[in-house]
């Protein structure tokens, strides 16, 4: 390590669109984009790159496309231009928009890694796994036999957990006929808050399909409602939007709201953060996995990453790149193993992939030339 660390020179935004392979949910097939903003930050004569995975629109979190190019250009990276390199970075004299403190976060531990020629997966003493087990995550379609000839096409292709996207009269029927068919596959759903207290008769069936973990089937920013719900029901309860710091996940398991933890890097606000929350989780023996955002190669890379700690035992909604983008805004592709349903963490410096330039310049003449409507948001 040089005595000083160099300062950071310089740090571009670039708003993207990729056009997804296929849209994760009905509408919109072949039209659909994923938009996205990658931060390239420059210092000492390497650069970094990160990612931050809003949606065009505040479907996921209150984070979008807008906020998250206000946030870093009025008031993130006037703070950091000309500061030296620090990790981890740490703003906290501006509140929330983790999304956006993420990007930042990745392409600066991508660059402190690169700068010191290391692979930011030999990082730490942790002991690491090579390749991370992986599952497919399908959106909600118009009948219940398109769904199965998905999970078919899915599980030919060697993903060996199947995630379901479920709501309200899209659940009961459509899990039976799944189960009916396939008894022996690991098996979840995610119902992004789709229910309210009031259907505790419908989530208790699902404890008779066999189910991996219920994800966030309640309120997006609940605990408590979640911590009354979990002891009536056999099937674990996974949050995801409900936790964005170590404090939540602490109030959850404290309070029993869920047996299961979702680690995203970009909702807990960057690696570090999401290294906080695995520690914390790791300390009390709850099991993790790693959640999908439609992430760029960039992204992709640092899931796998994380997603190679001890602890994150449950497999992970990180699909090979061909499902998502083709091509990726990355040289490195991803690639399912479809021996034992998982993909290598990367090894290369940083976060061991490398920007193509022609398409990000594609990318971004994407982001300008389509009409918003046609913009994703995430599902995760
Ligand atoms: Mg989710």
């Amino acid at each position: 390590m040089p005595e000083s660390q160099p300062l950071i020179e310089q740090i571009i935004l670039h708003p993207i669109a990729m056009q997804l392979v296929e849209s994760l949910q009905t509408s919109g097939w072949h039209d659909s984009f994923r938009p996205a903003v990658l931060v390239e930050i420059h210092a000492g004569g390497q650069i970094g790159w990160g990612e931050s995975v809003a949606g065009w629109t505040p479907g996921y979190s209150y984070e979008t496309i807008g906020t998250t190019l206000h946030i870093l250009s009025d008031f993130i990276i006037p703070a950091l231009i000309g500061k030296p390199i620090a990790q981890p970075y740490i703003t906290p004299q501006f509140r929330g928009h983790p999304m956006a403190k993420s990007a930042i976060d990745m392409a600066l531990a991508d660059l402190t890694a690169r700068l010191a020629g290391k692979a930011l997966a030999d990082d730490g003493e942790k002991r690491r796994h090579n390749r991370v087990e992986v599952g497919v995550s399908i959106g909600i379609h118009p009948t219940i036999d398109e769904t199965i000839a998905i999970i078919d096409k899915r599980l030919n292709e060697g993903y060996r957990r199947i995630k379901l996207k479920i709501k309200p009269k899209w659940d009961i029927e459509l899990l039976r006929e799944v189960r009916r068919q396939y008894p022996h596959i690991l098996l979840m759903v995610d119902a992004n808050s789709a229910y309210t207290s009031e259907h505790m008769t419908t989530l208790q069936k699902f404890d008779e399909f066999g189910l991996l973990m219920i994800e966030q089937p309640l309120g997006y920013d609940d605990i408590y409602q979640h911590s009354l719900l979990q002891p009536h029901l056999d099937t674990p309860i996974c949050l995801d939007e409900s936790i964005h710091s170590v404090d939540d996940a602490r109030l959850a398991i404290e309070l029993g709201a869920c047996r299961i933890i979702n680690l995203k890097i970009s909702r807990v606000g960057g690696i570090h953060k999401a290294l906080a929350l695995h520690a914390y989780c790791l300390s009390m023996g709850v099991p993790m996995w790693i959640g999908g955002m439609l992430e760029t190669g960039i992204g992709r890379a640092a899931n796998l990453i994380v997603g190679g700690l001890p602890g994150v035992t449950l497999p992970s909604d990180i699909s090979a790149t061909s499902r998502y983008y083709d091509p990726d805004i990355t040289d490195e592709v991803f690639t399912l193993n479809a021996e034992d349903s998982t993909i290598d963490v990367p090894s290369g410096p940083g976060l061991g992939v490398t920007v193509n330039r022609e398409r990000l310049a594609a990318a971004e003449a994407a982001f300008n030339e389509f009409p918003k409507s046609a913009f994703m948001g995430p599902s995760a």
